[in-house]
């Protein structure tokens, strides 16, 4: 009997003939794998070798766009008269090129600590985050938080919003000598059945809600948002709908004293395809009847309906970078197991959350050998010698992966969203594991350009840990560490590295520091 290829197990399993577009950002052309349909990540392996970084910008512009059209087929079939609001939450991914493509996209802005306001501040001032945006303030915030928050507001910024998670932090914000639009989080929004434990440690009680309201209402500032996190459920959509209207009923309540009341914000969780092979979410189903149960909860409470504002974490950046890492030996399994594929890089460092967050799958695709016969594997991670290096978890089953005697480069999706903020990105890494050549390819006036970062050197590894540079490497002059720091200014898009054309060969990798004598 012939043996079944890795083309079959995707035909039979997902439905995928081989050619053409399987998932909402990875297409199959002449055996290549594009991802958004256009940038050849086959052909990147060619030209660059394997470990890299794949970096695409473009999706997520489209993700943004994706999502904004079916909020508008979502408000014409609920007849929902309030605006739909798309925020990106940054803590999925800080990197300027990310947040700048947001942006761009029309996205408004969510942050979650200090640091973040003052990265919005530098786009508030560049024109990058116009003024028409809004800013959502959300978590427990320290004096540090509070002070950017002031300081945004008082150069200017009139769509701050604080969302209160604590009413010190009203008492603190409330002598700003400028007028502020102020948010309440609903606390244990997503927990009142108890089965999603862990929310409640954000947000207000209703009776401190009221106590917030009260004080600001005596005041020059407005009680405008109000916040609702469900949760990372909004794959459970009965749960979410179910749960959500008590929300709503709570905000239309509020309403009906505090007329400035008019964004409900309903956080993050949006699901997203770079997780599981065959995913599908009915997003647009989804909005409607998100829409179609707050205009018939505020229809019943005789109040106007809200302009809806969804916070975007991992849905916006997810599927926009994929790391491509090379099978470089294979280790049969122990009798009865799957084989070991051993890869030039960190499943730990590259996946954090395979770690973290119970049952966290990725996409994971090979670029070639789609013809060789099937095989189960679990990958693990040569630079490291960590037992943990592994992926998928032992108790989850095997990858199915065309066989290979080594040589094959693998495509680890959906790492766009937290895993680089986890791990820690320009960061000394589990087993100094350097991080990979990185390609960031962006869109300017409908062509690609990209732009190319080396490896991450092992010289900048020690500084970081603290060593002195040997001697005879000299790889920085010591008088550079000696300057004063300088916090420039948040620049997005600029950069000190030549452009480089797409398939032009990077230069290899230069200087190792010698250690040891
Ligand atoms: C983290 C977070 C988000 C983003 O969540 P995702 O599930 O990544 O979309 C949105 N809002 C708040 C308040 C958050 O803490």
């Amino acid at each position: 009997m012939k043996q079944q290829t890795y083309a079959d197990y995707m035909r039979d399993h997902f439905g995928f003939d081989g050619e053409g577009q399987f998932t909402d950002f990875m297409t199959r052309q002449d055996g290549q794998l594009l991802l958004g349909g256009r940038l050849n990540l086959t052909e990147l392996a060619r030209s660059h070798g394997a470990p890299l970084e794949v970096v695409y910008t473009p999706q997520i512009t489209t993700q943004v766009a994706r999502m904004r059209a079916w909020a508008e087929q979502a408000r014409a079939r609920a007849a929902y008269t309030g605006r739909f609001i798309y925020a990106y939450a940054t803590k999925a991914n800080f990197a300027a090129e990310a947040v700048q493509t947001a942006l761009q996209a029309g996205a408004h802005y969510e942050t979650s600590a200090a640091a973040d306001v003052v990265i919005a501040h530098g786009l508030f001032r560049q024109g990058t985050l116009p003024a028409d945006r809004l800013i959502c303030c959300n978590g427990s915030k320290e004096p540090g938080y509070l002070a950017a928050i002031r300081a945004l507001r008082m150069d200017g910024c009139t769509n701050v919003i604080p969302v209160l998670d604590d009413l010190d932090e009203l008492t603190a914000l409330a002598d700003t000598p400028a007028p502020l639009q102020f948010g309440v989080r609903e606390r244990a929004a997503g927990n009142r059945d108890g089965t999603h434990p862990g929310n409640d440690r954000f947000g207000l009680t209703a009776a401190e809600i009221e106590h917030a309201a009260a004080r600001i209402a005596g005041t020059g500032h407005q009680l405008v948002l109000y916040h609702a996190m469900i949760g990372s459920q909004v794959e459970d959509e009965a749960h979410f709908l179910a749960t959500l209207r008590a929300s709503v009923e709570s905000y239309a309540r509020l309403r009906r004293r505090v007329p400035t009341l008019r964004y409900f914000n309903f956080g993050g969780g949006m699901p997203t395809s770079g997780y599981r092979l065959g995913f599908s979410f009915d997003y647009a189903g989804f909005l409607t009847r998100l829409m179609a149960t707050i205009r018939d909860t505020c229809a019943a409470y005789d109040v106007p309906v809200p302009d809806l504002i969804g916070e975007f974490g991992r849905y916006t950046v997810a599927t926009h970078s994929v790391f491509l890492l090379e099978v470089g030996a294979v280790k049969q399994g122990q009798p009865g197991t799957p084989d070991w594929y051993l890869v030039n890089g960190s499943m730990m460092v590259t996946l954090p959350d395979a770690l973290l967050v119970e049952d966290q799958e990725f996409v994971i695709l090979p670029l070639t050998d789609w013809d060789q016969p099937l095989r189960p594997a679990r990958l693990g991670g040569r630079r490291t010698c960590d037992s943990d290096d592994v992926y998928p978890r032992p108790d989850r089953p095997p990858l199915m992966l065309p066989a290979t005697d080594g040589g094959l480069v693998l495509a680890i999706c959906g790492v766009g969203a937290y895993q680089q903020m986890i791990a820690g990105r320009g960061g000394a890494h589990h087993c100094l594991s350097p991080e990979p050549a990185r390609v960031i390819v962006t869109e300017r006036e409908g062509r690609l350009v990209s732009r190319y970062v080396p490896q991450q050197d092992q010289a900048t590894i020690m500084r970081l840990l603290g060593y002195q540079p040997a001697p005879l490497a000299a790889p920085a002059p010591l008088a550079a560490s000696a300057r004063p720091l300088r916090v420039a200014p948040i620049v997005v898009g600029a950069s000190g590295l030549s452009r480089r054309r797409l398939h032009q060969r990077p230069p290899r990798l230069a200087r190792i520091v010698a250690t040891g004598d």
